[in-house]
């Protein structure tokens, strides 16, 4: 008896507290007017995003095919379509093709904050350009969109950002802080001769930025589960990157006369006890504060589930990992991505070689990440080395209670009044990384409202961007620099 009492008061406790926190879980989300700002000409604003994407300002993997006319081109269009810009900020040549533009602002006391998009596109893959609605480069609008490759990646921003400049120029409008504008050009192949060289640049003339605004999440619409609202997510951290090459050498010979495990065979084990063997899961700081922005606006069930995660951690990281959006915000993932063996059917591998390729949770570093991949395998027959120029380390993670943040936040709120803002980690990596030892606000987003469909146009065919949705962008970028400048 005394212990069923015992075990009541237990229960009422526990739904007491669970019910407290739940009860305390304030919104973060904060009222701001709606974004008011008017663009000049729309119409021509459409037009000239169409222009760009008719630019074939590639990335290719080899530096030979680098497009020079193209990106030479590209400037020249932006310089006769954007008079003021021009005549106004300060531009220079990163690199040759990179462009950083200084609008000074009236207080020199003040640091400055820089804004960022880049201005090449990755290829047409020549299978799939029969499934293109439009002529990938053609910069048709049609059906309310501007559709090409760019419209999306990046180049709505490149362009939405020149008009922003462009029409709070017309309005004579000043900044008090010091902006700055950023454009890449090899950023789909890790940017180390585009953006890495824009922050040396800064850093050379001892420029600390107060905070830097790049692509990397979206507005999502139907994507967030549980939400009906679009979910405006903020990019405050990203995974690292790191690809590791798995190596078996062996005798070759004759395959009629094989020994128990050819290199393939060795080389294949190892790989199947990597997809086996999952990092750990853990719920990092971005998305930790992802649910302190997101929980508050659910039911009541999830509010108390992510109110007392000290409780429900575990319930919370088993739904996650259920599905590979979801479970690549818990962990380090290990996707195996490349596999060579022998040249010919009949003959025994002399070399086995297969690329795993590992997207690096915050807090885990690329040398940890080495050693536990090492020991997983744990066989000495497999070489194991990082490979590729890509590695990265994750990158720290920017607060949310910053003014930085604040004035971010203020702006997509005034432009999406719909939606419901909240921080979260970037699964791939961005330029922003670059900038980690000049700045410490670091934010991707780009004001693109997306639907899950919409996510295989990145990088995929029928990329396109609604020309509503574009006003948005200029919209949005207009209050942003005006925020971002006070
Ligand atoms: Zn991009």
């Amino acid at each position: 008896m005394r212990k069923w009492t015992r075990a009541v008061m237990a229960a009422a406790v526990l739904a007491a507290i669970l019910s407290f926190n739940a009860a305390r879980f304030d919104s973060r989300q904060i009222d701001v007017p709606r974004n008011d700002e008017a663009v000049p000409d729309a119409e021509a604003a459409v037009q000239r995003l169409a222009q760009a994407v008719r630019f074939q300002t590639l990335s290719h993997q080899d530096p030979a095919k680098f497009p020079r006319s193209e990106f030479e081109g590209f400037h020249a269009f932006l310089a006769r379509s954007f008079p003021r810009m021009q005549s106004a900020l300060r531009r220079e040549r990163i690199n040759g093709y990179s462009l950083i533009y200084q609008w000074s602002g009236t207080d020199a006391s003040l640091k400055p904050i820089l804004v960022m998009a880049h201005q090449d596109v990755v290829p047409v893959d020549p299978a799939s350009a029969d499934k293109w609605l439009q002529p990938p480069f053609g910069g048709v609008v049609a059906g309310g969109f501007i559709w090409g490759r760019g419209t999306l990646d990046d180049k709505g921003a490149v362009m939405a950002l020149h008009e922003a400049v462009e029409a709070l120029l017309a309005q004579g409008f000043r900044p008090k802080r010091t902006l700055y504008f950023a454009f890449g050009h090899d950023e789909e192949i890790g940017g180390r001769q585009g953006s890495a060289k824009v922050a040396e640049w800064l850093s050379a003339q001892g420029i600390r930025l107060e905070s830097v605004l790049d692509e990397g999440q979206v507005v999502t619409e139907g994507i967030v589960p549980g939400f009906d609202k679009p979910v405006a997510l903020i990019g405050i951290a990203e995974k690292g990157y790191l690809s590791l090459e798995l190596v078996v050498e062996a005798e070759g010979g004759h395959s009629s006369m094989p020994p128990p495990h050819t290199a393939v065979g060795i080389l294949g084990a190892a790989i199947a006890r990597l997809e086996d063997s999952q990092f750990a899961a853990t719920i990092c700081d971005p998305v930790r504060s992802q649910f302190a922005f997101l929980g508050p606006e659910q039911g009541w069930l999830r509010r108390v589930l992510f109110s007392n995660l000290w409780l429900f951690a575990p319930l919370v990281k088993w739904q996650m990992a259920k599905a590979p959006s979801t479970n690549a915000m818990l962990r380090t993932t290990i996707a195996p991505t490349m596999l060579e063996g022998s040249v010919k059917e009949n003959v025994l591998p002399m070399r086995a070689r297969g690329v795993v390729n590992l997207r690096l949770l915050p807090g885990m570093s690329s040398d940890e990440a080495i050693r536990r991949v090492i020991a997983i395998v744990a066989d000495a027959r497999v070489r194991i080395a990082a490979t590729g120029s890509s590695r990265s380390e994750p990158s720290p993670v920017s607060g949310t209670d910053s003014d930085a943040f604040r004035k971010l936040h203020r702006a997509v709120k005034a432009t999406f009044q719909d939606a419901i803002v909240a921080p979260s980690l970037v699964l791939g990596a961005t330029d922003t990384r670059h900038f980690i030892a000049i700045s410490d606000n670091l934010f991707r987003f780009l004001p693109a409202r997306l639907r899950s469909e919409d996510l295989k146009r990145y990088h995929g065919v029928n990329e396109r961007i609604g020309i509503d949705n574009y006003r948005e962008f200029v919209r949005f970028y207009m209050r942003y620099l005006r925020e971002a400048a006070s």
